[in-house]
């Protein structure tokens, strides 16, 4: 039948449309319509709980709202636009954010002299609003092609992009949610372990891959996957060879807990692994041309009718799109940031604090079960026993090794301070508030550069006597006095005859002494997607899902129920590579490899970190200025002229703008080398907070 309206029909219409607006008018008059009956109306929409996102464009290019619901409605609307113009756009999507951060709303006014902006903003908004009316909303969708995808650039994603490139593969494209590389990788502070290395036949050091296998057997309490650990072991003292070749310095081997001879290969200088490595994986990605699409979140991986891998979806600032390729290798890393996932799979660890970048979210792990994999050992996940709980710093193993105790608020020593990580984290567990106090004395504080940093941070408590520090932590006393005499009379005697702890390298009794309050945090999960020695993703019944492969912290099974110090960086270059091996000899055996079309999405995506130069005398800086939503702290010391350990902390910075900031002022200033902060649009107040702080801590 034609729905051509007739013209009785239109007569009809009329009739009724003349009603209706009397009622109306008759309503209005009774009822002007005042702000409450507005509100009324706006919450009459049904939103459905959810975060939402939508992009239209603005004046420089795609602005983005993005619209949190909560069971009771709209709990925040949040505005970003990075290539606005920073003083007009820029400024306008600042001015709004505030507004909305006081009372969210779905209107706002155009801010005058940026009605672009304003309007393209309007118009995210509104579609952000219908998605969260459970309505479909039309994005253009851009589909792209790379013959490999990597999915995470932290160690493991950037060996294998590296690799399949050595190996020949002409289009690998890596995909990296964070506004920088390096993931968890950065943060790895030990070394690479490996054996029947050039550099433990320098030293004398007696090795064999047959003890690296027992030790990382024996370690994960057999839990590992043989295979896996065969491979591993296997393949690492090529690892260290290959880092150093590619021009990283893997060239001092050291001892660390689990291993049974010198095994673990740390750079010249004994500085953190992880940024050496990122470093240098950055400048090698960076001369074979690879892209790193930072900012950029893989969503799903595509797979066609038969299970085989197609393309991945993923979203930048500019929306989501599509990229078709042949192979994925996920690098996506842990969950140890996901406390939802942690507490899935491990729920005695709920409320648990973490030392994980905030992207380790198991998005990897989330796309691969989407695709039927296999997942091996998801519960095991390790605890490090010495966090801060306020600022989630960790206290590294030194503190205790150098000779530090940990004693309970009743001022009592509980566990041998030297037992594995898992063994001392569940000791402080069963302690009244399942909190404990490092406690330490000057002896050990002038041991360990390390310990100026907590200093500096504000997470140590210092006294002149063992009273007053029970005074100000709130230990009892009468017991924290018998407690370390006791052990300086066990420590001059040579034994520990509480807890059989080996070495007590110092009595405590050189005056200040020192406390930290330490509480086990999530440090690695070492479950995740089952694979099999090639790096493929398997399924439940053991068959590979062609084209997908994985390495890294999103796998399972290489480290059983307990990893090794040391382990982590071994597994991510030796499966890194293995993984970008296989991914190239995939694409050749399925249509081979083309050209590259996908170009970086920021012209400082492959950013090498350059010393950062100052005439600042040796020591440790701290500076603080108000920013956004609280406190910015700037922390960092000074050796030789060179600045080294620079944090920037905004805890309370908006995560989406003043936090985004504070990762790109941070890489800014280590890509240029200089104290200089540039405002980043949409985060004046964060940025010159920033700028402060540095101001602050250079003027001490
Ligand atoms: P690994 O040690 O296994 O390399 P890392 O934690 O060092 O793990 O690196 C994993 C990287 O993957 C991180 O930089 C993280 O931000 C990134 N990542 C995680 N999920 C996604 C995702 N959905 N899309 C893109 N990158 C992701």
């Amino acid at each position: 039948m034609s729905k051509q309206p007739t013209k009785q029909n239109k007569g009809n219409m009329t009739g009724l449309l003349l009603m209706v607006l009397a009622a109306i008018i008759t309503i209005v008059i009774a009822f002007p319509v005042t702000d409450s009956i507005r509100k009324m109306i706006k919450d009459n929409i049904k939103y459905i709980a959810g975060t939402y996102s939508a992009t239209e464009q603005g004046f420089g290019g795609k602005v983005k709202a993005t619209v949190v619901v909560g069971d009771n409605g709209i709990e925040s609307v949040l505005f970003d636009g990075p290539k606005e113009t920073p003083d007009i756009g820029g400024a306008a999507i600042l001015k709004i954010n505030e507004q909305m951060k006081a009372a969210p709303d779905t209107e706002f006014d155009a801010v005058s002299g940026a009605t672009v902006t304003s309007g393209g903003l309007k118009g995210a908004l509104k579609k952000a609003l219908l998605k969260a009316r459970g309505k479909e909303v039309e994005e253009d969708i851009e589909v792209k092609s790379a013959d490999i995808v990597v999915i995470g650039a932290g160690g493991a994603g950037m060996s294998a992009a590296i690799q399949a490139a050595q190996d020949g593969a002409t289009n690998v494209v890596i995909l990296e949610k964070m506004p920088i590389t390096g993931g968890n990788t950065v943060r790895a502070t030990g070394g690479l372990n490996a054996s029947q290395t050039p550099y433990q036949k320098r030293d004398g050091i007696e090795d064999s891959n047959d003890l690296f296998y027992e030790d990382t057997m024996k370690g994960g309490k057999n839990l590992n996957d043989p295979e896996l650990v065969r491979t591993l072991v296997e393949n690492s003292a090529a690892a260290v060879d290959w880092v150093n070749d590619i021009g990283g310095d893997l060239s001092v081997v050291g001892q660390f807990g689990g291993a049974s001879v010198k095994r673990i290969h740390r750079p010249s200088d004994t500085s953190a692994v992880g940024p050496m490595l990122v470093k240098t994986l950055n400048a090698k990605l960076d001369e074979l041309g690879i892209p790193v699409l930072l900012e950029t979140k893989a969503t799903k991986i595509i797979a066609d009718a038969d299970g085989k891998i197609i393309g991945v979806e993923a979203e930048d600032e500019d929306g989501s799109f599509i990229i078709n390729t042949k192979a994925v290798i996920l690098a996506t890393g842990g969950f140890g940031s996901n406390p939802d996932m942690v507490v899935k799979y491990a729920p005695q660890l709920s409320g648990f604090i973490t030392t994980n970048h905030i992207g380790a979210t198991g998005d990897g792990i989330e796309m691969a079960l989407e695709l039927g994999a296999g997942l091996t050992d998801i519960e095991q996940i390790q605890t490090h026993p010495t966090v801060n709980p306020d600022t989630a710093t960790m206290y590294t193993e030194g503190v205790r090794g150098n000779g530090a105790i940990l004693v309970n608020n009743d001022g009592n020593r509980f566990v041998n301070e030297l037992e594995t990580r898992d063994v001392v984290s569940a000791a402080i567990l069963e302690q009244p508030n399942e909190e404990s106090w490092l406690v330490f004395d000057t002896a050990v504080r002038e041991s360990l550069s390390a310990i100026e940093k907590y200093i500096n941070e504000g997470i140590i408590v210092e006294a002149n006597t063992i009273e007053e520090l029970a005074q100000k932590t709130g230990i009892n006393k009468e017991n924290l006095v018998a407690t370390m005499n006791k052990y300086a009379t066990m420590q001059s005697a040579g034994e520990d005859s509480n807890f059989g702890r080996k070495s007590m390298e110092v009595p405590l009794t050189k005056a200040p002494y020192f406390a930290g309050l330490a509480k086990p945090a999530i440090h690695h999960t070492m479950g995740g997607v089952k694979i099999n020695t090639q790096t493929q993703v398997l399924k439940e019944d053991g068959s590979a899902i062609p084209g997908l492969f994985a390495a890294g912290e999103v796998v399972g099974g290489v480290h059983g129920g307990n990893r090794l110090g040391g382990n982590a960086v071994a597994d991510i270059v030796v499966f890194g590579r293995i993984s970008g091996d296989n991914a190239n000899e995939y694409v050749l055996a399925n249509g081979g490899n083309t050209e590259r079309t996908i170009t970086a999405n920021d012209e400082d995506t492959n950013f090498v970190p350059q010393d950062i130069k100052t005439d600042l005398a040796d020591g440790s800086y701290k500076g603080i200025a108000k920013g956004f939503g609280g406190d910015v702290d700037v922390t960092f010391t000074v050796k030789n002229g060179i600045v080294n350990d620079l944090t920037i902390n905004g805890g309370k910075e908006t995560a989406e703008i003043g936090g985004k900031a504070i990762t790109k002022i941070k890489r800014n200033i280590q890509s240029t080398g200089e104290f200089k902060v540039d405002s980043v649009a949409g985060a004046s107040i964060t940025s010159k907070a920033v700028s402060d702080a540095i101001n602050n801590a250079t003027l001490q």
